[in-house]
Parts: C-alpha cells; structure tokens; sequence
C-alpha cells in the first residue's frame, strides 16, 4: 500500500470531490478525507482517472510510450462509479481492440467501495441495476467493500486485491451487531431511494425509445430548456466517445491527441464531405438515450448509464434524464 498513491472524496462548498491524500492528512476528521466517505458520488466522474480527457497516443517517426501508469488507491468510490467502470470495460477492454492506456491504469488501480447511507433525489442507480453499497457481484471492478458506521468501518474483501488490503489494515473481525447496524444502514438507504424513484423503467425500455427514434415533437418536448451546453455529457461516468486529431509534433514529425467527444456537439456526426445526418439537435438529443438506455442495452445486456444522476446535477436546464425514460 506504501507505493500507492491515495485518492478520498472530501466535500468542498457542499460538493464531493476526489483529492490525493497528503501524509498529513487526517482521514477521520469531519472537513478532512474521512467527511466524504458517506456522502454520494463525487462531481467528477470516476472515467477521468482512466479515460483522461485529453492525452497524446501516438508519434511519429518515434514510437510514443507512454509514462508507466501510477499504482493508486481510489478510497471511497460508490457502486455507481463501479457500474460505470464496467461500462467502460466492455469498450476499452473487452473488444476487439484493447485500449492498452486505459489497462495500465486500470490494472494499477485499486478500488475500495464506500457505501451511500444517504442518497440524494438525483440518484437512481436502483432503476439501472445497481443498489447503493457494493456487493459480491461488483467482484468484476471493485476491490473493498466500506461502510462507515458510528465509532468506525466496516471493510470487507472482494477481490484477491482486496483480501491483501484487508489483511494488512490489521482489522479486527467486526461484531455480529456491528454488521447488523451496516445492514440496517444498507436497508435504510434503499428505501430512500425507492422513494426517490417511484416508477421503475419499463422492461421494454429499449425498444419503446427505439420506436420513438422518428418522433421529433417527443424529442423536442424532452429536450425543452436544454441549452447545448454538454455539461450533461461531460460530467458522465459511462460516456465514452472520443476524438483523435493529428498535429506537427513540437520538435518534428506529427503527434496525435485523443479527447473526449460527445454525440451532443454538432460535429460529433459530420462525415467527410460536410453532411451532417444529426444537424438538428432534437435528433442529437434523441442519439444519447438511444445509446445509453436502448443500443448498449440490447448490444451488452446493460444500461449505459450508471444513475449517478451527475447530468441531473449539472444540468442548467432542469433536465432529468429519467423522464424521457419513463415516458417514451
Ligand atoms: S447513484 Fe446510488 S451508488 Fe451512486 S451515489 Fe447515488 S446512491 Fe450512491
Ligand atoms: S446519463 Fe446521467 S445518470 Fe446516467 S451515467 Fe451518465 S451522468 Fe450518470
Ligand atoms: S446539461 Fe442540460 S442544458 Fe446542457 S446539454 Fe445537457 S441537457 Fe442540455
């Protein structure tokens, strides 16, 4: 653990946000790294410490290598974040082309999952698969399972990372009533969220928003108050379009640079030529929840979308992006 590099959620104006923990940094104190642990989600998406938003891949004549990945602890992710990450493995990791960047940084990351005692109105990893602790089923991307309960954690391995983590803490086992308390904190969380997230999404979800692919008055009505400003896509944990441009290299030859793309910006779909078959943005609008709630449903057997509810957060136009869900 010595050699990693520590990330923690602390809360800064009232926002979460993942900070490096300095040595003298006290984890347990309640402004310090310890505040976040039972907050939500961070601001940032969890995709930035893997998927970077800008960063060279390639040279020429001289072959790039890349700086060697940086072994890191994230401390205090939520399942939503791991949710997103398994997203994000079916493209960079699981295709036909792996993304040898975003494995190196992957592989030396280490992932311990705090769990959310009190989700917000905007949360509703419930409605997309997901609950708000991790469980053994999150084994795929996380290491630790984390619950802060009064006087101290409750931790419990996932994966092999995990067990060696867990070992070296030196924890003592916790008490039959200590896992009782987190149960009862799970359960209460749960039922928070269920009252935020009334209506579940229709089972036939994908194929009624399918349908709905030429109903530009259905599209125009959702996306009312949007003011194409791509926070919503920018704070998204499972987005993962990207744009390479090549440039002169800064001493000679050419160098070429990956950034983050999303198919709300009105080039996203332009082809060779100028023709643009997304030049309304109503049809714009309508490729994201295709994308996230029906072709990656039906392509991988899982939403992309991890309910985090961050576009809901950052969205200037009161844009909830379980509406169009629920009403298509
Ligand atoms: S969406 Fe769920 S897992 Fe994510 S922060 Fe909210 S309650 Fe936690
Ligand atoms: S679409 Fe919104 S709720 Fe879903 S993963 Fe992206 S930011 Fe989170
Ligand atoms: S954040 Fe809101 S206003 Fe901005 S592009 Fe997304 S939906 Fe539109």
């Amino acid at each position: 653990m010595k050699e990693h590099a520590v990330f923690f959620p602390v809360v800064i104006d009232g926002k979460v946000h993942w900070q490096r923990l300095a040595l003298e940094d006290d984890a347990d104190g309640a402004g310090g790294p310890g505040g976040g642990l039972s907050c939500i989600r961070t601001s940032e998406p969890v995709k930035a410490f893997f998927f970077s938003p800008r960063e060279k891949v390639a040279s020429l004549p001289e072959k790039f290598e890349p700086a060697m990945a940086e072994k890191r602890v994230l401390f205090g992710a939520k399942q939503c974040d791991i949710a997103a990450l398994r997203v994000h493995r079916r493209i960079f990791l699981d295709g036909e082309f792996k993304d040898e960047f975003y494995a190196s940084r992957r592989r030396n990351t280490l992932l311990v999952v705090a769990d959310c005692p009190q989700p917000e109105d905007t949360c509703f990893c419930n409605l997309v698969g997901g609950q708000p602790h991790a469980g053994p089923e999150d084994r795929d991307e996380a290491d630790v399972s984390l619950a802060v309960i009064e006087g101290g954690w409750i931790i419990e391995a996932l994966s092999a990372a995990g067990e060696e983590l867990v070992s070296q803490s030196g924890a003592a086992e916790a008490s039959g009533a200590q896992v009782a308390v987190r149960d009862e904190q799970r359960r209460r969380a749960s039922a928070l969220l269920a009252g935020f997230n009334p209506r579940e999404f229709a089972k036939d979800a994908p194929e009624r928003i399918w349908k709905r692919n030429t109903d530009k008055v259905f599209w125009q009505h959702q996306a009312e108050g949007c003011v194409e400003c791509y926070g919503c896509l920018a704070v998204c944990p499972t987005c993962y379009c990207f744009l390479l441009y090549d440039r002169p290299g800064e001493k000679a030859g050419m160098e070429r640079t990956r950034v983050w793309d999303a198919c709300y910006i009105t080039a996203y779909a332009r082809v060779g030529g100028g023709a643009n078959p997304r030049s309304e943005f109503h049809k714009r609008f309508f490729n994201r929840f295709y994308c996230k709630f029906s072709h990656f449903k039906t392509w991988q057997g899982m939403y992309a979308c991890s309910g985090c509810g961050r576009c809901i957060r950052a969205c200037m136009g009161k844009i909830d992006v379980r509406k169009a869900v629920l009403e298509a």
